[in-house]
């Protein structure tokens, strides 16, 4: 009985006390690179920093304000953390989305020639506030009242987690033209901007 015990306890020490075990989602490790990447606001801009803890994730600032490095960190643990929430990460695409993509953050909104609102419905020649430019680089607009949790940020991930997934991120959103985009996708935006603002981003 007590030999069944010690067999059943290392076994479950091999599953959770590994280190790297489905607790810990991201490595966590604070690299000495992450250190020497900062905003300098002396030096001219746009300026690249990487996004500690996100391995090459970057963010390409038009300004120190927009926004600092632990703030874009933080808002992608969080985005993390609701995605797995939702619908789960078993094959790491969207971790794998997150530690190589680049934020190109901007103080102007843009015109897009078309698109689609989140029902959909196609527009034209309409404000845009972010734009998904490759699977691996998104534009964004800083936001109302400067906060991350005003601009597009987590909407413009959600795009590129579904096109690491399923290869479309889905341009018309709930629209029915092409598939991916939920009403799920839509709350789980919605929280994730919640948890944003309970931290002050
Ligand atoms: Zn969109």
């Amino acid at each position: 009985m007590l030999k069944k015990i010690v067999i059943f306890l290392a076994l479950m020490c091999s599953v959770t006390c590994s280190g790297h075990g489905p607790s810990v989602f991201l490595s966590n490790e604070y690299k000495k690179i992450y250190k020497t990447s900062k905003c300098d606001s002396d030096k001219p801009f746009p300026q690249m920093v990487l996004i500690p803890f996100f391995e090459n994730a970057s963010q390409v600032v038009p300004n120190c304000r927009t926004y600092p490095k632990h703030q874009a960190a933080l808002a992608f643990f969080i985005f993390y953390h609701k995605w797995t929430e939702y619908f789960g990460d078993r094959n790491y695409a969207v971790k794998g989305m997150l530690e190589k993509v680049m934020i190109q953050w901007d103080t102007n909104k843009k015109i897009s020639k078309r698109g689609y609102n989140l029902k959909g419905e196609p527009f034209k020649n309409h404000n845009i506030i972010g734009r998904v430019e490759t699977d691996s680089m998104t534009w964004v607009w800083q936001g109302y009242d400067h906060k991350i949790s005003q601009s597009a940020l987590f909407h413009e991930l959600v795009h590129l987690s579904l096109r690491a997934k399923y290869g479309s991120g889905d341009p018309d959103h709930e629209g029915l033209k092409y598939r991916g985009w939920t009403q799920a996708h839509t709350a789980m935006i919605i929280e994730a901007k919640q948890m944003l603002r309970a931290f002050g981003l």
